[in-house]
């Protein structure tokens, strides 16, 4: 098999705030003029690099607001995120924790610090990924999966070397939790310094690592903390090398080959019907939600 070669390794770009609760680098659509649709299926990643917040009576986070036509998935490294939305779904994720909200037809929801982490303050780390739906799952029913860690599919990376933590899709047969509207692999792959992995992944499916933790050879390229390194679509093979303790993220997906239309919270094919969510949202069809 060929290897899948770097495109480029992507140091992160300045942050934003996005409420007063995240502070994330954008890598995509915005941070990097690479594309709406360059690693589709998955539309927006958001990376909020280690920050201390001090602690806190009224937890930061982000208020109501609306989603439609993507899935909303968030990953904690540090720190702890409570979640609640219009569909009557709530849940807190913590270390090595994943929500993953299909917001489709509609959703309002919050996402705020979870109270005691909250209180206390200290490191916070975490991801959030917007994945695309094709156009025939877009206005399908909303949906909350909580994926704690023992739910994940585990692969022992050999001679102690770590193991990767299958979110979605598959690792080497071990398969991952999170049901996907369209074929992906998500995994964290926890890797010990010195311990080497080599796996495949298909060729067409866009394909990106973001090093949460350590530092990595990929490929036999250095990749610092806070990296994304994205994959031409020319080949099949990873390989790994840690050359610290590392957490790496791995998203590869296969593309979805439809028009892109986003606007704020919202990802939908066509501008008609960016219209229809606004008109939607504003006469009141995504729910109720208190603040
Ligand atoms: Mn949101």
């Amino acid at each position: 098999m060929k290897t899948k070669s770097i495109q480029q390794i992507l140091p992160p770009p300045a942050p934003h705030m996005v409420g007063d609760g995240f502070r994330v680098h954008n890598f995509f659509p915005g941070g990097y003029d690479m594309g709406l649709a360059r690693m589709s299926p998955f539309f927006m990643l958001d990376y909020n690099s280690k920050v201390d917040f001090p602690g806190t009576d009224s937890p930061r986070g982000v208020g109501v607001h609306p989603h439609r036509g993507f899935e909303t998935v968030t990953i904690a490294y540090h720190g702890k995120v409570a979640h609640h939305d219009s569909a009557g779904n709530s849940g807190v994720i913590g270390e090595g924790e994943v929500q993953w909200m299909t917001a489709a037809s509609g959703i309002l929801h919050k996402e705020y610090h979870e109270k005691e982490y909250a209180k206390k303050g200290g490191l916070f780390q975490m991801v959030q990924l917007w994945v695309n739906l094709p156009a025939k799952d877009k206005m399908s029913k909303p949906k909350y999966q909580g994926i704690t860690k023992d739910q994940m599919g585990k692969y022992e990376i050999p001679n102690n070397g770590g193991v990767v933590e299958v979110i979605a899709g598959e690792f080497d047969g071990v398969k991952g939790p999170a049901y996907t509207f369209t074929p992906l692999h998500m995994y964290n792959v926890r890797i010990k310094k010195g311990a080497t992995l080599t796996f495949n992944l298909p060729e067409n499916f866009n394909t990106g690592i973001l090093v949460v933790e350590g530092k990595a050879k990929v490929n036999n390229e250095e990749a610092d903390t806070d990296h994304f390194v994205l994959f031409k679509n020319d080949g099949e093979t990873i390989t790994l090398e840690a050359l610290e303790d590392s957490i790496l993220l791995v998203l590869s997906g296969e593309p979805i080959n439809e028009p892109i239309a986003p606007y704020g919270p919202f990802v939908m094919n066509t501008k008609q019907e960016l219209i229809q969510a606004y008109e939607d949202f504003n006469t009141g069809k995504f729910g109720h939600l208190e603040d």
